[in-house]
This record gives C-alpha cells, sequence and structure tokens, in this order.
C-alpha cells in the first residue's frame, strides 16, 4: 500500500506541476491550486489514505506527502508572479494613451505659454541643483497658514483672499493661496539639505485685472541646509535672473514684510524692456517688481521640527503669469486665459 501510494503522490506531483506550466492567466492558475488542494483533490486523497498506514507508512509517505506540497506551494508563487509581471505589461500596453499622435500637423496645438513658461523656469533651477517639488491644491490651514508664521487671526491672513472649501470645520480646508504650503509639506517628510522648487497652481478671490488673475501659477524655491545665510539668497537670486532672463539683467533686493520669512525682501529685475534707462513699463525706474524671498523665519523651522539652531534657509517665490507678461510684453494678464488663437500660436 505504501508503494502505491508513493506512486500516486508522484503522479499527482508531475500532473499539478504541468498544470502549473499550462497556467496562463491568474484566473487559470487559482482554479489550479484550488484543483489540487481542494477537499476532492489527490493530495487529500492521499492524505487520508496516510491514516490508515502503520507507523512507519504514516512517516515515510507523510514526509513525502509535505515536501510534494510545499514544493508546488514554491512553484505557485513563482507561477504567480511572473503571471501578474505579464498582466501588469498587457494592462499598461491595453491602456496606454499614445500623445505623440496629436503632434505633426501644425494646427493640431502645443503647450501653453504658460505652462511653457513654468518648463523653462523648472529646468534653470534643476540646473542649479534643485529639484522639483509639488503639492495638493486643497490645502489646510495648517499647511496653508498657521505652520507659516500665520496664527489665527493674524491681520497677514486677510491680505489673502481665500477661497474656503466646505469640509470639516469651518475655514480648515481651502484652495492654496500660495505654493508656500509645499514648503511645509517637503520640510515635514524630508530632512535638510533641502534644495526645492514647487511650481502650481494657486488660488485667490480676487477680481480679475490687468496684473490679477483668481488662478494663476506660482514657483516657489526652498533652500534648507547648515550655515544658508542671506548672501546665498541674493546670489541665488541673481543666478536665476541671469540664466533665465539673460546676460546682464540683474536682480536687487528690497526691504518687505511676509510672516514666514524674517528677515523678507522683494527682489525686482532690472526692466529688460530699457535694460535699465526707464520706461513706460517700469515707470521709468528701471526695475520691474518680480517676487518675494527672505530668511525662512525660525518660527516656521520649529513648527516643522527642524532645530533654527543647527539649519537656516531661505525661500523666495514669484507668479509665472506675472514672469510671462513681463517678458513677452503682455499687456492685460487676462488674455492668458482667453483661448483666443490668435495670442496661442504666436508662441
Ligand atoms: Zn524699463
Amino acid at each position: 500500500v505504501t508503494s502505491e501510494l508513493f506512486d500516486q503522490l508522484n503522479r499527482a506531483t508531475e500532473e499539478a506541476k504541468r498544470g502549473l506550466a499550462d497556467a496562463a492567466t491568474l484566473d487559470q492558475l487559482a482554479e489550479l491550486e484550488r484543483v489540487f488542494s481542494g477537499k476532492q483533490g489527490a493530495f487529500n486523497e492521499i492524505s487520508r489514505a496516510v491514516g490508515g498506514l502503520d507507523v512507519e507508512g504514516k512517516k515515510a509517505v507523510g514526509a513525502a506527502l509535505n515536501a510534494a506540497r510545499s514544493d508546488l506551494k514554491e512553484l505557485v508563487a513563482a507561477r504567480r508572479a511572473t503571471l501578474e509581471v505579464a498582466e501588469r505589461a498587457a494592462k499598461l500596453e491595453s491602456e496606454r494613451l499614445d500623445l505623440s499622435e496629436i503632434v505633426g500637423t501644425p494646427n493640431d496645438g502645443h503647450l501653453h505659454l504658460v505652462t511653457q513658461t513654468r518648463y523653462e523656469l523648472e529646468d534653470v533651477f534643476l540646473g542649479m541643483g534643485f529639484t522639483v517639488a509639488e503639492g495638493p491644491e486643497v490645502e489646510d490651514d495648517w499647511h496653508n497658514f498657521e505652520a507659516l508664521n500665520f496664527p489665527p487671526g493674524h491681520p497677514a491672513r486677510s491680505s489673502w483672499d481665500t477661497f474656503f472649501v466646505e469640509l470639516g470645520n469651518e475655514e480648515q480646508v481651502l484652495l492654496r493661496t500660495h505654493t508656500s504650503p509645499v514648503q511645509i509639506r517637503v520640510m515635514e517628510s524630508q530632512k535638510p539639505p533641502i534644495y526645492v522648487v514647487a511650481p502650481g497652481q494657486v488660488y485667490r478671490r480676487e477680481t480679475p485685472d490687468a496684473r490679477h488673475l483668481a488662478v494663476f501659477n506660482q514657483i516657489e524655491g526652498l533652500v534648507i541646509d547648515k550655515g544658508i545665510s542671506f548672501s546665498d539668497l541674493a546670489g541665488c537670486i541673481d543666478t536665476f535672473t541671469q540664466a533665465y532672463f539673460g546676460p546682464g539683467i540683474h536682480a536687487r533686493l528690497r526691504p518687505a514684510f511676509f510672516p514666514f520669512t524674517e528677515p523678507s525682501a522683494e527682489f525686482e529685475v532690472v526692466c529688460f524692456f530699457c535694460k535699465g534707462d526707464g520706461c513706460r513699463t517700469c515707470s521709468k525706474t528701471g526695475w520691474i517688481e518680480l517676487g518675494g524671498c527672505g530668511m525662512v523665519d525660525p518660527n516656521v523651522l520649529t513648527a516643522v521640527g527642524i532645530d533654527p539652531e543647527e539649519y537656516s534657509g531661505f525661500a523666495f517665490g514669484f507668479g509665472i503669469e506675472r514672469c510671462v507678461q513681463l517678458r513677452h510684453d503682455i499687456d492685460d494678464m487676462r488674455v492668458m486665459l482667453d483661448n483666443d488663437i490668435r495670442l496661442l500660436t504666436q508662441f
């Protein structure tokens, strides 16, 4: 009886192995597993028969049965892994969107000027050693305000006219008013040194006019490291300005106030229309205001658990549409949202 059971076990094992090799899908594999491990399966039958053997027989066949079962278990796992990879690849292939199909004929479209500018700005900062970070456009009060040193009731909050979302507690969920919450998210999730830029869309309850939109894009930079000083900030802004606007276009900083930086500054660049001589665009000053910057306030570092005694850093940010407007001499920012083909085809 014992040798008969061994034969039966070998046959069942061989059959299961053949089945495994033939299984072409995960469903077939699962079905096969049900068959050979099920109550009516060959292995269970052998297992029941072992019960009727003497002690020696139980030991020998039982051990062989366990070994065969654990071998098969491994084979099933290996087969499953292979099939999973294959099915995922097939799924990706079937869902692939070939966007390149729209390229080729002149009227099929291209990236919007604002998107082109965003990518160009990213490239400049990538070249300077920054990486790109992103965050959600629907934010909470902590990331958009509180961690950035705007406590509840802080007067500076009112200068950001906020769209609130009816979700959770009142005035706790909002459309981000700036890209600065990404700074908080980056500092919460990674240890210094940090060199990131965060581009993206922001929202403010503003009446659109020639220089303001209710939905626009910003790009924000954050550096946190040991021994970072204000001169590093000034050097970074000037390097960026020359890399993006061209040699000879320098930046200057003027004192300003922002809750999340101390000291804070506005940065201005040499007017690229008159190269500093003074014209209509720069109101005869030779300079054009572009954005804000400053040394990260120690309160902000403390809020995210970074020791301000050990690390320091700077942040800067400016509007991408503003950059587009200045660089391409566009009088009214609202045309960027008009979808007028006469404008779009120029860029
Ligand atoms: Zn000018």
